[in-house]
């Protein structure tokens, strides 16, 4: 099988549909999706429909709970709030309803989906450290723990067995392709990046592809048109840094 991995989209079209063209000829066969749909950007119900129309499995990010009321807008900064406010104003009664389905974790294969960590998913920590990230795997049940929130791509490959992390590849450069091993003292995390608001210097659209037949995770950067995505932004007058922080990758 093939997975697709995608997080933190943002609410960005151009993003969403430069990915899926790039996946176009990769024979995907389930997609998979880390949360965050919506938040910052100009096209919330669009990427809704586009995920919708991928049959997507989706857990929750923070923006898309707040959305629905189960994550307190204080939770953010003021501009993001700015932002939330706006999107909820956007989404219909059935989009909601659509985002009020998705779960904080869920299970396929031989992956575990959560936004943020397993501790606790619903309190949307960032897992920036190893200890933290210890911390999810000793929790993870199945092979991978799949991760967004952070918009940073990273493969961590963790030995259970000695409490030892084997391997932490993190940034665009270091990370693409990669072997892992079917091992039960093995568990692996993977943190795809953002598809809609990169943060890692490159402004390219981030995706995983997870090949379970050849055991392999590639991760890909797929550029798109940024400038007419921060166009929207500003057209909707929403907080200009949104818009300008796509041309950096930051
Ligand atoms: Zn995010």
């Amino acid at each position: 099988m093939r997975y697709a991995v995608l997080s933190d989209i943002h609410a960005n079209l151009e993003a969403l549909t430069a990915v899926i063209g790039s996946l176009a000829g990769q024979q995907i066969d389930r997609y998979l999706c880390l949360g965050d749909v919506v938040g910052y950007g100009a096209d919330p119900v669009a990427c809704l429909t586009h995920l919708t129309k991928l049959d997507s499995l989706v857990v929750a990010g923070n923006h898309d709970q707040a959305c629905v009321g189960r994550l307190d807008l204080s939770w953010f900064n003021d501009q993001a709030r700015t932002a939330l406010v706006w999107t909820r104003d956007q989404l219909g009664i059935m989009d909601l309803d659509v985002l009020r389905r998705w779960p904080l974790t869920a299970d396929e294969d031989l992956f575990t989906l959560v936004h943020s960590s397993l501790r606790q998913p619903e309190r949307f920590i960032y897992l920036f450290d190893a200890g933290q990230m210890m911390d999810t795997l000793i929790r993870c049940r199945t092979l991978f723990c799949l991760v967004g929130h952070t918009h940073l791509p990273c493969f961590i490959e963790y030995d259970r067995k000695h409490h030892q992390l084997l391997r932490v590849l993190t940034g665009p450069r270091a990370v693409s392709p990669v072997a892992f091993t079917q091992d039960s003292d093995l568990r692996y995390l993977v943190n795809p990046g953002s598809v809609g608001q990169p943060r890692d210097g490159n402004p390219q659209a981030s995706v995983a592809v997870i090949d379970t037949t050849a055991l392999s995770v590639t991760f890909h950067r797929v550029s798109y048109d940024v400038a007419a995505c921060q166009q929207k932004i500003r057209k909707a007058g929403l907080p200009a840094f949104f818009a300008d922080r796509l041309s950096l990758g930051r």
